[in-house]
């Protein structure tokens, strides 16, 4: 088994990972079927943070730990120590004695009944077994690298039920399945977990299957909702894009009508933001934060695709594309640092006021001149900050409750 997949390990269905795609939006499926070939191939290039969940997964199947950094290497340990607590308290709690770990990212498939074709298929991160005399029961565990800041909990969470679905289906006559989350760094409980009786795991089958069967109708419905983050048709989609901006759409009218719902002539002062924003309710005011994550990556994707576009083209929709912005900096820092103190006598103190030593060049430079892999760089670097760094603070952030 491979974790870089060559091909379509999906074969091109909905899996366990966007089965909550697919459940809170059946027409979901239609639009990505029918999405231009452009808007699917032409994908923007991975996040840092996917990348490092990429990285950490690998190293979680693997145990190997070679390329990972020394941040990443935190979260691998604390994922690991998580796992083995998550263990821990499923056996305290079906008071199992024996038990063996199953194959690791082990992908199951659920077929349709009546014409046996496959449907959906999910992967586990992991999975235990109880054996011996504390035998029937199972544990299916996901990984989840980063913040999981928005991540649904495990009693309503839409993977761990295909999992738990399939599972049951693999494992016929278990006693109890149960789910966990694992959230290294997340904030609050990091084992987050669900259990499922062989009757939970059955209608959720039913679900599963009744979903799939209504996402294939011609007019299935497209409802969106915070799942169109995760929807790659969100570029494209009217329903998530009127669904995000919505609310400005709402409070620039607020500038333009009168209580008596007439139009009056717009005063630029009240179309501006601040007016604008200072106009709407603070119900409002928070439903527009907590739609920001969506209308950020919806403009992303239209920017992303609006500059593919040949420039004649673009010319039709009023935009050209125009170089990068231009930000000067620094090259020859020695020679400049020679010119401050020596030439113009600038104080040495004040001097390295103006240096500064950025982690990723610094890294870097480590790398080149020494020949040390990244994680010896890194680990370099933060015992340089210990020694002669400090903290600074970024203003308060706001975070859901
Ligand atoms: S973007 Fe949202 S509404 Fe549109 S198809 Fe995807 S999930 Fe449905």
């Amino acid at each position: 088994m491979t974790t870089t997949p060559q091909q379509d390990v999906r074969r091109g269905l909905t899996s366990a990972s966007k089965f909550n795609i697919t459940y809170s939006c059946p027409g979901s499926e239609n639009i990505l079927r029918d999405m231009p070939v452009v808007a699917v191939e032409e994908k923007e290039p991975e996040s840092e943070d996917a990348t490092t969940g990429t990285r950490l997964h690998a190293a979680w199947e693997t145990d190997n730990t070679d390329n990972l950094s020394s941040d990443d290497l935190e979260i691998y340990k604390a994922g690991v120590d998580y796992k083995a607590k998550a263990v821990r308290e499923w056996c305290e709690f079906y008071g199992i004695t024996e038990y063996k770990e199953g194959q690791r990212e082990l992908r199951l498939w659920m077929h349709d009944p009546a014409t046996m074709k496959p449907v959906t298929s999910g992967m586990t991160d992991w999975h235990f077994i109880s054996t011996g005399a504390s035998a029937g029961h199972i544990l299916i565990g996901d990984f989840k690298s980063l913040w999981c800041r928005s991540l649904t909990p495990a009693y309503m969470n839409w993977q761990i039920r295909v999992l738990v679905a399939l599972m049951a289906m693999e494992y016929e006559g278990t006693a109890s399945f149960r789910g966990v989350l694992v959230k290294p760094i997340a904030k609050g409980n990091r084992t987050d977990c669900v259990d499922y009786t062989p009757t939970d795991a059955w209608r959720a089958k039913e679900d599963i299957l009744q979903s799939i069967w209504k996402s294939k109708q011609p007019d299935a419905q497209r409802v969106p909702g915070n799942h169109c983050n995760w929807c790659p048709a969100k570029g494209i989609c009217a329903e998530a894009q009127a669904w995000a901006l919505l609310p400005s759409v709402i409070a620039a009218r607020g500038a333009q009508f009168s209580i008596l719902n007439r139009p009056i002539a717009i005063n630029p002062e009240l179309a501006k933001p601040a007016e604008l924003v200072s106009r709407m309710s603070l119900a409002d005011c928070a439903l527009v934060h907590s739609r920001a994550t969506v209308i950020g990556k919806i403009l992303d994707e239209v920017k992303y695709r609006l500059k593919k576009v040949p420039q004649d083209q673009l010319a039709e929709l009023g935009y050209t594309l125009v170089s990068g912005r231009v930000t000067p900096y620094i090259e020859n820092a020695s020679a400049c640092f020679r010119e401050l103190s020596d030439e113009l006598r600038l104080p040495i103190a004040a001097v390295w006021k103006a240096v500064k030593f950025n982690k990723g060049e610094t890294v870097e430079q480590f790398m080149l001149e020494f020949g040390w892999g990244k994680k010896q760089a890194e680990g370099y670097w933060s015992q340089m900050v210990e020694k002669y760094g400090g903290n600074k603070q970024s203003d308060p952030m706001l975070e859901k409750l």
